[in-house]
């Protein structure tokens, strides 16, 4: 079956770092979404081959969570001139966006409440809250933890966001490292890899989602299954 094109409208877009924005899409054609949590959409970009304009899609995760339904948020980051992230950055509300249907199967797989590991990287973070947001909106009464891993200071968003949710659900815990910190940084330091080496226990049934650049996934899924972790209870979505 061809995949559905879908119709939306920009109603807000929020700079969040020097190269991340959020940007909200009202739907309009449908008129509402239903996906799971951690599903992409493929958005349609313009891009040049070989001196010519093509149509193309690039994949973005869906941040906000599957309750708000006629109201999409992505969280994107601008790539080197890439005209998928050039385009998504440029876009201004009032504007109108084409994209197909939410795909994926990067989404919450156990239907049994056991403990979760997430581990992102730079907007890797998407899908992942998407999910975190799900699960405490429907209190399913089981310990999440994520691990999210920045570069410095001026690449913090979603502190706020993580802090109140933590506050809301004892069950949820975070912590945001940061690779390259300035020296007056007080919170976590170092790549998230270090912290699952050093900070990690798998808890039983425990299932763990990872998101964001390849190398990182590699290494914290090696270094899971070393922890005790079955190859099916590690799901994961390469962004790069
Ligand atoms: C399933 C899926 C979901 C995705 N969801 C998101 C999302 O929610 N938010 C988001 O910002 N991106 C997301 N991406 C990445 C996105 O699809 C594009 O690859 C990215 O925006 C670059 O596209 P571009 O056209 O701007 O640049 P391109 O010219 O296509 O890519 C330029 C270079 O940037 C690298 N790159 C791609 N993504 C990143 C990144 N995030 N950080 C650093 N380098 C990168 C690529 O490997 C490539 O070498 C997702 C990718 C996949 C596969």
């Amino acid at each position: 079956m061809p995949a559905t094109k879908c119709l939306a409208e920009v109603i807000e877009v929020k700079r969040l770092t020097h190269d991340v924005k959020e940007i909200a899409f009202k739907l309009i054609q449908p008129d509402h979404l239903n996906f799971k949590a951690g599903q992409y959409i493929a958005i349609e970009v313009t891009e040049m081959k070989d001196g010519r304009p093509r149509q193309n899609n690039r994949p973005y995760s869906i941040v906000s969570p599957p309750e708000e339904r006629e109201v999409i948020r992505l969280c994107v980051n601008l790539v080197n001139s890439g005209p998928g992230s050039s385009y998504l950055h440029k876009l201004k509300v009032g504007e109108q966006v084409s994209f197909l249907q939410p795909f994926g199967y990067f989404v919450l797989k156990t239907e049994v409440p056991a403990p979760i590991l997430f581990v992102a990287t730079g907007t890797g973070i998407a899908p992942i809250l998407s999910m975190i947001v799900h699960l405490i909106h429907i209190n399913r009464q089981q310990e999440i933890l994520l691990y999210w891993g920045l570069r410095s200071e001026r690449d913090l968003y979603y502190q706020d966001l993580l802090a109140a949710l933590a506050e809301k659900d004892p069950l949820f815990r975070f912590e945001t490292t940061l690779s390259q910190p300035s020296a007056a940084w007080q919170g976590a330091r170092g790549r998230v890899t270090e912290k699952i080496a050093k900070a990690f226990e798998a808890g039983e049934n425990q299932e763990a989602y990872l998101c964001g650049s390849l190398a990182m996934i590699r290494e914290v899924r090696t270094m899971l299954m070393e922890k005790g972790l079955p190859k099916s209870a590690i799901h994961f979505e390469k962004f790069f």
